[in-house]
């Protein structure tokens, strides 16, 4: 036992006997139990905060790699320049506020034998229970010519907001008038499966009133991409989609969009048909599980495999893995997901500590999109479970994309509920 863990490990049991003392229900005296959660980002921080909520007795530590947390959600909208960066970031204050103890930390390997994490800086954590939430990583040799320090420099994914996110804003500042942006979209599954496509649509806002002459050039590795429909319609209306002097064109693999190579000294994309040149060109690497789920050994494939009635690995008892590394389909990849499973899994770890069996669960999902100005668009579903399948389905009638050829007063209110949605699963997830 580290220090840290021992000083944790005495605070949550005086806690746990302060309680007790008082005769609150539902507390063992001395069975504090620990519970270590890696990634502190929706999946990671909504599980600590409502792990602490559900049983206050826990001792749960969050081990994440970064001093502050900037959320990839909403991060399309620094592209256009209506928001900072700084307007993404947050700190971990909120999640002490409820008793977590969060350690900077990247962790490294995970002991389902000894129940321990390991940390790049030695440090090991034991737990009763660990739960995974480490995002994404990327397949850095899809694309020749295309690596880790090749998107640091030149051709960011800004697929993670930060530091790229930024690199890509100033390029398109800083492009010609008339210049061309070209983004090479992922295969499925992938994070935020709308993204890219908002993305296009963030930047031909900005251009739209700064470089009006410019085109925004989508590469895309599928054939269709979610809420196509009401992207196209809102491009339609607001970019002349569909024109010759459209500002965005989308380009399917099956019309040559899947791209082999980049070129980067000319910013050259080799595609299957043709080579596509741009100004700035943003690659959304394909994507897998982040690096943790490969060291602990919870992926199959790319992903990592649940039972989807709790989160909990497939491959090891006793680990719970949220959020975009797990596979959780029909869910999408997002952070309202991500939120939805947090909480499930943070309930039945919860319920097994009390020798009970976890309830069958529900998830729900939401996503915002913003084509334009006064311009959103919406998916929302519920999702059942079902045991005998190990799958998650929506719930017939349950949800739906936002509706086609909506009022323009519709299309603006979305636009106010993707903001706030914003500010609610930030609230929710860590204050
Ligand atoms: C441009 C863009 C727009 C998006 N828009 C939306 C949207 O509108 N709505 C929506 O619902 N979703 C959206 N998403 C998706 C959303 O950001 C993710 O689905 C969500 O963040 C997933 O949560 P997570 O917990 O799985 O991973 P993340 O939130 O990515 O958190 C992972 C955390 O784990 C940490 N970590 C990783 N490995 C380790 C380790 N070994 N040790 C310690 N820490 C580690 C990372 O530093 C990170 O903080 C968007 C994504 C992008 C890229």
């Amino acid at each position: 036992m580290t220090d840290m863990k021992r000083r944790t490990f005495i605070r949550a049991t005086a806690g746990a006997v302060a309680l007790g003392t008082l005769g609150i229900p539902g507390l063992v005296l001395g069975a504090s139990r620990r519970v270590v959660v890696v990634g502190g980002g929706v999946g990671g921080c909504t599980a600590a905060k409502y792990l602490r909520k559900l049983d206050p007795s826990l001792a749960v530590t969050l081990i994440e790699s970064k001093p502050a947390y900037t959320s990839c959600f909403m991060s399309n909208e620094v592209l256009s320049g209506d928001r900072t960066l700084q307007s993404l970031t947050f700190g971990y204050d909120g999640l002490r506020r409820h008793g977590v103890e969060v350690v900077q930390g990247t962790a490294v390997g995970i002991d389902p034998e000894k129940k321990q994490v390991q940390t790049a800086a030695g440090d090991t954590f034991g737990y009763d229970a660990c739960v995974v939430s480490p995002g994404v990583g990327f397949k850095w040799d899809a694309i020749e010519g295309y690596d880790e320090k090749v998107a640091n420099a030149l051709v960011p994914h800004a697929w993670y907001a930060g530091p790229q996110t930024q690199l890509l804003r100033r390029q398109i500042e800083s492009m010609p008038e008339g210049g061309h942006v070209i983004i090479a979209a992922p295969p499925n599954p992938f994070k935020c499966p709308p993204g890219p496509y908002e993305r296009a649509s963030q930047i031909a806002m900005y251009c739209k009133h700064h470089k009006p002459r410019a085109k925004v050039t989508i590469l895309d590795a599928k054939d269709a991409f979610s809420k196509q429909g009401l992207y196209m319609e809102g491009w339609r209306k607001l970019y002349g989609y569909g024109t010759e002097d459209s500002m965005i064109q989308w380009i399917s693999a099956a019309a040559g969009g899947a791209i082999e190579e980049l070129d980067p000294s000319t910013r050259t994309l080799v595609g299957l048909v043709e080579d596509f040149q741009g100004d700035v060109v943003n690659i959304i690497p394909p994507q897998k599980a982040g690096a943790i789920a490969f060291a602990a050994d919870l992926v199959d494939g790319d992903w990592c495999p649940v039972d989807k009635r709790t989160f909990e690995s497939s491959r090891h008892k006793g680990i719970y893995v949220l959020g975009d590394a797990s596979s959780a389909a029909a869910m999408p990849k997002s952070a309202y997901a991500a939120n939805s499973q947090a909480k499930v899994a943070a309930a039945a770890i919860v319920a097994r500590f009390q020798g009970k069996e976890p309830d069958d669960p529900t998830f729900v999902n939401t996503c915002y999109s913003i084509v334009g100005e006064a311009f959103g668009i919406s998916v929302a579903a519920v999702y059942g479970f079902d045991s005998h399948t190990n799958t998650i389905t929506p719930i017939p009638g349950s949800g739906g994309v936002s509706p086609a050829n909506a009022s323009p007063e519709i299309r603006k209110r979305e636009v106010s509920y993707a903001h706030s949605w914003f500010k609610n699963v930030i609230n929710d997830m860590m204050e």
